[in-house]
């Protein structure tokens, strides 16, 4: 698990379920419990993503329990300020509610036709406004079974995270995530996962300095449920995960659970 030195995260993405009615009764449903959980052990932060239309009702429901490390993420959003951009968030309108910003998830990689250059002008702009940005990378399956993995995650965390802002480099998070693990139920193992995100920090610490590839949080994302968390968090380099399907369910406050038992542990 994270070393002493980096929060864990557990953050939840909704992708495109539950409009503001229901993402208000999810969030009534869930966020006591998360909140009862992290107040009690300030090494964890819970991160809750819904639809961009659902940040404002969630949102309230944050502020009428203002639980301390229980922050709110948008899934995406645009890199300009302001302008003609026809169904796009702008980072300071993200900003007015949120923490965090997930960007380049794979599924906007593959349906939005989102590139490396688009994500790494995205992950300038979060960083430009406070914005902590959850940068997902990961390989498909043709790639895994070729024996792409390292090639493709070494360009697209150099493509990605190129030329940031050194004094804001540290807010950076990324996500392991392998395409192939993604809603389908067949997480990857701990030990795969290890390795590509002892990559990853190898190489955001060759970029940034070993300091920064140290300090910064990578999580695995993938298949992630309550039952199979503690596997991953056991390993050293991995600081939490990003949870879609099982973010949606009750579930989520069960792996904030055994995430905190296994860290209370050590
Ligand atoms: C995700 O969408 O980021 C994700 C990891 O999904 P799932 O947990 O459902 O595999």
């Amino acid at each position: 698990m994270t070393a002493p030195s980096r929060t864990a995260i557990i953050a939840g993405n909704w992708k495109m379920h539950y409009g503001p009615k229901q993402a208000t009764s999810f969030a009534q449903e869930i966020i006591p419990g998360i909140g009862e959980l992290v107040r009690h052990f300030p090494r964890i932060v819970s991160v809750l993503c819904p639809p961009s239309i659902s940040l404002p009702a969630v949102y309230d429901v944050l502020q009428a329990e203002p639980f301390q490390r229980v922050e709110l993420g948008a899934q995406n959003m645009f890199y300009e300020d302001k302008g003609a951009f026809t169904g796009e968030i702008s980072p300071s309108m993200v900003r007015e509610l949120c923490s965090y910003v997930i960007l380049g998830h794979s599924e906007r990689r593959m349906h939005f036709c989102e590139t490396d250059e688009l994500v790494n002008k995205k992950v300038q702009a979060a960083l430009t406004h406070d914005l902590q940005p959850i940068v997902c990378v990961g390989e498909s399956l043709e790639q895994h079974e070729a024996g792409q993995t390292e090639t493709l995650i070494r360009s697209q965390v150099q493509g990605s995270l190129g030329n940031l802002p050194e004094k804001s480099v540290h807010q950076v998070v990324i996500a392991y995530e392998p395409i192939w693990a993604i809603g389908t139920g067949k997480s990857a193992t701990a030990e795969d996962a290890e390795k590509v995100i002892h990559l990853i920090r190898e190489l955001f610490g060759n970029m940034y300095g070993s300091e920064m590839g140290n300090a910064c949080r990578i999580l695995y994302g993938g298949s992630v449920t309550s039952a199979n968390i503690t596997e991953f968090v056991r390993v050293p380099d991995i600081d939490g995960a990003l949870v879609g399907g099982a973010s949606i369910k009750p579930d989520f406050v069960e792996i904030v659970r055994k995430t905190i038992e296994y860290m209370q542990q050590q």
